[in-house]
């Protein structure tokens, strides 16, 4: 186990509600697949996220994320957020596609609940790429009327989230200025987890960097915050305080550890997560703040012409660091 999952403070943990997703994303689930639960795996489902929430709190823990495919398609979420907060949760923040969201009396009623922040993708800057990635028509514009509805309601916070995938690896400067437009009060890009062994959208890690650093640029320009999380310094090409390399899994408890396939001996870890340093780590000035590269990206493809980061090579910009107390 890593030293940094052994010494992890308890902070955010987690409980995934999975009723039924009506996007079929390209790196989450085969179109083929059925997202439904059969009443008695839902039923069972429900009972173990509510033993969740009094073992999260026998444990000490005062936020949580719920999130899963998708929670908002669970009709009962309001009240499972009230009971999270009757049972002492201080921060809760719901993780969804956000297609619920436009309706404006849900929206209304998560929101009268108690959610703090709601966790939200974007693909793209418009519908074309967008409900491409979900493979939903409508997705995109669902999602945005969502959002407005969220900032409109005025008293939970909106974290923007997107994916450099083959998909979208052109447009994440426009997904950026549209996170803005839509007044996001946080947001970070990152690539994706491979879970799927489909590497059609897939971008390797030795191609990375010119995206990431395009969008870099365009943010300089633009003179707004950007967060990348999960992509090694090597991939910038610089030393920086943009990146979060140390992103820790979420704590799941005793009811939503990794299924069979993707359980590792990390507590927590699923196997599409997993990071590994390799020779070039050892003359990097960026390794004690660095995982390392996805196990599953690097033992296929490689780390191609990446140099470990030297100690004399820090990116301008710092401006334009989201401070830790300020995300959501
Ligand atoms: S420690 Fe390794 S993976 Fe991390 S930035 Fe340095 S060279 Fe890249």
């Amino acid at each position: 186990m890593s030293r940094h999952l052994q010494k992890r403070e308890k902070t955010v943990c987690s409980v995934v509600l999975r009723p039924y997703c009506s996007n079929a994303c390209v790196f989450c689930r085969p179109l083929w697949q059925d997202s439904r639960m059969s009443r008695k795996e839902w039923q069972e489902q429900l009972a173990d996220a509510s033993r969740a929430l009094k073992e999260f709190r026998r444990e000490g823990f005062e936020r949580i994320d719920v999130s899963g495919g998708d929670p908002l398609e669970f009709s009962g979420l309001p009240a499972f957020i009230r009971e999270a907060r009757r049972l002492g949760f201080r921060w809760i923040r719901v993780s969804t596609n956000g297609v619920r969201l436009a309706d404006r009396s849900f929206a209304r009623r998560l929101q009268a609940g108690g959610v703090d922040a709601f966790r939200i993708p974007l693909y793209g800057a418009d519908p074309g790429v967008h409900d491409r990635v979900t493979r939903a028509a409508g997705s995109f514009r669902a999602a945005v009327r969502g959002i407005k509805n969220i900032k409109s309601g005025g008293s939970s916070r909106v974290l923007l989230t997107s994916l450099l995938l083959q998909q979208t690896k052109n447009v994440l400067e426009d997904t950026f200025d549209l996170m803005y437009a839509l007044g996001c009060d946080d947001l970070y890009f990152a690539p994706a987890f491979v879970s799927n062994d489909d590497y059609s959208y897939y971008v390797p890690q030795k191609f990375q960097g010119r995206y990431w650093r395009r969008l870099l640029r365009h943010a300089l320009r633009r003179r707004r915050p950007v967060r990348f999380c999960d992509v090694p310094f090597c991939v910038l090409g610089f030393d920086t305080d943009l990146t979060d390399n140390m992103q820790k899994p979420a704590f799941l408890g005793s009811y939503f550890q990794p299924s069979g396939g993707q359980k590792t001996v990390v507590p927590d870890l699923p196997r599409y997560r997993r990071k590994i340093k390799v020779k070039i780590c050892a003359h990097c000035a960026a390794a004690g703040k660095c995982d390392g590269f996805l196990v599953n990206d690097i033992l296929r493809y490689g780390i191609g012409n990446l140099k470990p980061v030297r100690p004399d090579k820090r990116a301008g910009g710092q401006t334009l660091v989201i401070p830790a107390h300020k995300r959501s």
